[in-house]
């Protein structure tokens, strides 16, 4: 069981399914929503139990972002076209079991730190 939780506790999720694709995204809608990077990891919605409130934000046509409204933690990404929820891997209980897998949206990284942890890079 992975269990994670916003800053102030308002918003709690856990699954059972194993997470896949763990990854940094570098983008610049991740480093605006979250001030630097987000983390994040994947399992299929329906296995990923929600509860409080969430507030979704529609970051572009296809995808929206979950925050909670109290604390303003970025928590969860979900692609409409898609079944599976992501979500944030810093909100986890450690031990999370996980290893990151790959940064991505490398090329729109910003220009004040350099990737040095020798985890796969993805344009
Ligand atoms: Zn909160």
């Amino acid at each position: 069981m992975i269990k994670g939780h916003c800053n102030c506790g308002a918003v709690r999720f856990e699954t059972n399914a194993t997470p896949r694709g763990p990854s940094v995204c570098h983008c610049s809608q991740c480093r605006r929503q979250s001030g630097h990077l987000w983390a994040s990891a994947y399992v299929p919605k329906e296995a990923l139990t929600i509860k409080g409130h969430v507030r979704w934000y529609d970051s572009s046509p296809a995808a929206q972002r979950g925050f909670c409204p109290t604390c303003g933690a970025f928590l969860f990404w979900h692609a409409h076209e898609e079944d599976t929820m992501s979500f944030a891997l810093g909100a986890l209980d450690v031990p999370t079991g996980i290893r990151l897998e790959k940064h991505i949206f490398v090329a729109d990284k910003g220009d004040y730190y350099d990737i040095a942890d020798g985890v796969d890079q993805r344009g």
